[in-house]
C-alpha cells in the first residue's frame, strides 16, 4: 500500500459531533478502485445507529433553528475556509476512494463544496416571507419560511464531498439538522466534511454521518418517522424504491436521479471547441457523472470528421494512476461499475455500432478498474447504450439531419437531466435550449457548474432543485399566519 493510503484513518460513525463506532462493532472495507487494496475500513451503521443518529438531530434542531440568521451565516462560511484549509486531505479521501483524478478533487470538487457552503451562508440571513394583501377582512397576513426539521442527506460516490455539500448547505442555512448517509464506497472525504463543520463551530448534532450500507442504513433513514424529508442524489431506481416508502408516511422529497443527456453539434459550430467540449463532456469524471453528454448528436455533413476527431482525442485520453497530478481518467469506482460498462460496450457491438475507439479495461500494473476512453459511431437512438445510463466513459455518437431531428432524438429519452449544443447561430442557440426537455442547457459550452444556479432534472431525473436559490425550497415550509385587525366590539 502506498503511503499516503496508509495514512487514511479508519472511519467511524459521526453522531453528536463525536466519532462513535456502530452497534456490535460492524464494519466494512474501504477499497482503492486504482489498486484494488483494502485501505482502512469504515463503521457500518444499523437500523439503531441510525436512530442514534435521528435523535441527536431532533435534540440539536431547536437551538440551531433559532440561532441568529448572523451566527449561522458565519458557521456556514466558516465551514468553506476549514474545507480549504484541509484541501489536501480532503482531495486524497475522495481520490484514493472513488478513483478520480486529484486534479478534480483538489482543484475542482472540493473548492466547489467550499463555495457551496459560502454561498449558503449568505442565505441564511435572507430567508424573508412575504406580507399579503387580503381581500377577506381586516387582517395583517404575513408568511413565514419554517425549516422542515430533520433532513434525511442519501448521496451517490460520484462526487461524495460536493453532492453531499449541495443538500447540506442549504439544509444547513435553512435551520434543519441533518443526517447525511454517504455511499458505502466513498464515506471518508464526507467523515471530514463533518470534522471541519464542527471545528467551524457547528454544534454537536447539527449534522450527523452515518456511512453504511443503502439497503440498511439508507432505508432505515427513509423509514424513519423522525426525518421529515429525504434529500436524495442517486439512481432513478433505487429513487423510485425511496418515493415509494416516503409516500407510506407522506415524508418530504427531492430526487436528484439519472440521465442520458443530449450533446449536439450543428454544422455551424466551432467544431475545434465541440469536439473539446464533447470529449470533456464524457470523459470528465470517467463518465461517472449524472449528466454526462453521453449521446452525442452531430449533424450528418460534418458527423465523419467529428467522429475522427473524436478517435484521435480518446485515444490520447489515457488512463492514468489518479494520485498522479497530470492524470485526466481515474479508475471507475468499483469493479461491478467497471464491468456494467463493459457489458454496455459488450451491447453496443453486439447491436451494431462501430468502436472506433477504447473498448477495453486497461489495469495499471495489471490492477485497478481502469476503462479506456470508449468512442462508438453509427449509434442509432434506438440502441440500448443510447438508450440506459451507462456512468462510464462510453460516448455514443448519433447522426442527424435538421434541426428539428435533433431536437426529436435528443427528448426521445426518458431522462432529462441536462443537454448541450453547439452553434454559431445564436437565434438557434436560444431556440433549440428552449425546446430541449432537460434541467440544464449548455450552449457552447458542457459540464459547467456554479452554486448560484439550479441544478436538477426534468421526466425521470428527478424533481426539486440542488444549488442556486431554489434548493432552499425543497428544505422550507411556509406557514400564514393572520392577525386579525378588527376593533374589539363594544
Ligand atoms: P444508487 O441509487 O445505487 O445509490 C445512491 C445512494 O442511495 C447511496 O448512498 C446508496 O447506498 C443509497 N441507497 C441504495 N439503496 C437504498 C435504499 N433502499 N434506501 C435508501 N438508500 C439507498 O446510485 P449510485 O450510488 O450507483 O450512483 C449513481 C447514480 O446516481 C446514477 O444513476 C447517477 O445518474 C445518479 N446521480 C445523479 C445526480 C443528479 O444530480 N441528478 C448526480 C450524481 C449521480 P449504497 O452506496 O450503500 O448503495
Amino acid at each position: 500500500m502506498s503511503e499516503v493510503a496508509a495514512a487514511v484513518k479508519p472511519g467511524r460513525l459521526w453522531i453528536g459531533g463525536a466519532y462513535v463506532d456502530a452497534e456490535g462493532g460492524k464494519t466494512f472495507d474501504v477499497v482503492n478502485p486504482a489498486t484494488e487494496e483494502v485501505i482502512t475500513t469504515c463503521a457500518a451503521a444499523s437500523p439503531a445507529d441510525v436512530d442514534r443518529a435521528v435523535q441527536a438531530a431532533r435534540a440539536a434542531f431547536p437551538a440551531w433553528a433559532a440561532m441568529s440568521p448572523l451566527e449561522r451565516q458565519r458557521i456556514l462560511w466558516n465551514i468553506g475556509e476549514r474545507l480549504m484549509a484541509r484541501v489536501d486531505e480532503i482531495a486524497t479521501a475522495e481520490t484514493l476512494t472513488n478513483g478520480k483524478p486529484i486534479f478534480e478533487s483538489k482543484f475542482i470538487d472540493t473548492p466547489d463544496a467550499a463555495k457551496c457552503f459560502q454561498y449558503y451562508a449568505g442565505w441564511a440571513t435572507k430567508i424573508m416571507g412575504q406580507t399579503i394583501p387580503l381581500s377577506t377582512g381586516p387582517f395583517l397576513n404575513y408568511t413565514r419560511r419554517e425549516p422542515l426539521g430533520v433532513v434525511g442527506a442519501i448521496v451517490a460516490w460520484n462526487f461524495p464531498l460536493l453532492l453531499a455539500s449541495w443538500k447540506v448547505a442549504p439544509a444547513l442555512a435553512a435551520g434543519n439538522t441533518v443526517v447525511l448517509k454517504p455511499a458505502e464506497f466513498t464515506p471518508l472525504s464526507v467523515l471530514l466534511l463533518a470534522e471541519c463543520a464542527k471545528e467551524a463551530g457547528l454544534p454537536d448534532g447539527v449534522l450527523n454521518v452515518i456511512p453504511g450500507k443503502g439497503s440498511i442504513a439508507g432505508q432505515a433513514l427513509v423509514e424513519h418517522p423522525q426525518v421529515a424529508k429525504i434529500a436524495f442524489t442517486g439512481s432513478t431506481e433505487v429513487g423510485k424504491g425511496i418515493l415509494r416508502t416516503a409516500a407510506d408516511r407522506v415524508a418530504k422529497v427531492t430526487m436528484e436521479l439519472g440521465g442520458k443527456s443530449a450533446n449536439i453539434v450543428f454544422a455551424d459550430a466551432n467544431i475545434d471547441d465541440a469536439v473539446r467540449g464533447a470529449a470533456n463532456g464524457i470523459f470528465y469524471g470517467k463518465g461517472e457523472i449524472c449528466a454526462a453528454g453521453s449521446r452525442l448528436l452531430v449533424e450528418r455533413s460534418i458527423y465523419s470528421d467529428v467522429v475522427a476527431r473524436l478517435k484521435e482525442r480518446a485515444e490520447k485520453s489515457p488512463v492514468g494512476d489518479p494520485m498522479h497530478p497530470k492524470t485526466r481518467l481515474g479508475a471507475l469506482v468499483r469493479e461491478g461499475q467497471m464491468n456494467r460498462v463493459l457489458d454496455y460496450i459488450g451491447k453496443g457491438k453486439g447491436e451494431g455500432a462501430t468502436l472506433v475507439a477504447g473498448g477495453e479495461r486497461q489495469p495499471i500494473n495489471g490492477k485497478g478498474y481502469f476503462v479506456q476512453a470508449t468512442v462508438f459511431a453509427d449509434v442509432r437512438n434506438d440502441m440500448t447504450i443510447a438508450r440506459e445510463e451507462i456512468f462510464g466513459p462510453v460516448l455514443a455518437v448519433i447522426p442527424f439531419d435538421t434541426e428539428a431531428d435533433a431536437v426529436g432524438i435528443a427528448n426521445d429519452s426518458l431522462y432529462g437531466l441536462a443537454a448541450g449544443l453547439w452553434t454559431r447561430d445564436i437565434k438557434r442557440g436560444h431556440r433549440v435550449a428552449h425546446k430541449l426537455e432537460a434541467g440544464t442547457v449548455w450552449v457552447n459550452a458542457y459540464n459547467r457548474y456554479d452554486t448560484a444556479t439550479p441544478f436538477g432534472g426534468y421526466k425521470e431525473s428527478g424533481f426539486g432543485r440542488d444549488m442556486g436559490p431554489e434548493a432552499l425550497d425543497g428544505y422550507l415550509q411556509t406557514k400564514s399566519v393572520w392577525i386579525d385587525l378588527s376593533e374589539d366590539r363594544a
